[in-house]
């Protein structure tokens, strides 16, 4: 069957499977840029550039901006509204993209592809030596559940892999009229700053990705059946986690803990 054609934007057909949904709101725009606040000097990367509208408000403040986006189309518009000098475009899936070749200390900024963005924060977070911050748009339960407590419903595996990385924080809300086409949900706007020396040493980061993902697969299991494969009972004592806990009550630093103690303790 035929796809019904997508909502048009300033002559460009809005694609849905690239979540594009633009951002229209002079005073959001704004907002977003300002929160960024570059300074002289500064590598600012946005991904997913669109239309241009934050683009144009990010080259007012830095003079220049590096941009990621995967549709054709736009690219082509992107060309002809801005010279060279002040956008430098990279035609490609962020996905994909390695940020360490544009360097260090990169300002990264991007009203991001929705239904992308869970697998796009891993990836930076994977690239985060290569960070100064991130500032992103989101849907809003997933900024809360970024920037969730334990013991809270929001409280799960997207919180804890990326808290082991970032500090992150919510700037603010965005309604859905400010899009075009509005999305059916609301937004905010999210900074995350890599945590550096500061950031808990892990021994071996795919065991602990394997451990936070088995202890929010039944988030009514204990840890200790929940764990079963991954975690043996000396190993909870090493760590000093009660298996009768719940995966979602850990603390951050309880999760390094168990994972380092399943490597380290038979
Ligand atoms: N920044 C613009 C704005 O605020 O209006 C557009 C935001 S729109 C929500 C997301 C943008 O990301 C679209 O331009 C879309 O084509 C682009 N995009 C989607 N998936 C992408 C990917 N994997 N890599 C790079 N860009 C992508």
């Amino acid at each position: 069957m035929p796809r019904p054609p997508g909502r048009s934007v300033d002559g460009h057909v809005a694609r849905k499977r690239f979540g594009q949904n633009f951002l229209a709101d002079p005073h959001y725009l704004a907002r977003i840029a300002d929160a960024v606040a570059p300074r002289p000097g500064d590598i600012v990367v946005e991904i997913g550039p669109g239309l241009g509208a934050l683009t144009a408000e990010l080259i007012a403040r830095a003079g220049r901006v590096i941009a990621i986006e995967i549709d054709h189309n736009l690219a082509a518009r992107l060309a002809e509204r801005f010279p060279p000098h002040a956008l430098e475009l990279v035609v490609g899936d962020a996905l994909a993209f390695d940020f360490r070749t544009l360097g260090r200390n990169l300002r990264v900024v991007g009203n991001l592809p929705y239904n992308i963005s869970s697998p796009l924060l891993f990836h930076l977070a994977d690239q985060a030596g290569a960070l100064h911050d991130l500032t992103v748009m989101l849907q809003k339960e997933v900024v809360a559940r970024m920037t969730a407590e334990p013991a809270t419903p929001e409280y799960g595996r997207l919180t804890v892999m990326l808290q082991v990385t970032f500090a992150i924080e919510r700037l603010f809300t965005v309604p859905p009229g400010a899009f075009r086409p509005p999305p059916t949900v609301d937004s905010a706007v999210a900074r995350l700053v890599p945590l550096g020396s500061a950031a808990p040493r892990i021994a071996d980061r795919a065991r602990f990705a394997r451990v936070v993902t088995a202890a929010f697969g039944q988030r009514r299991k204990t840890l200790r059946n929940a764990l079963s494969d991954l975690v043996s009972p000396p190993a909870f004592e090493a760590a000093d986690v009660d298996p009768q806990r719940r995966g979602e009550t850990l603390s951050v630093a309880e999760f390094v803990a168990l994972a380092d103690a399943a490597g380290a303790v038979i």
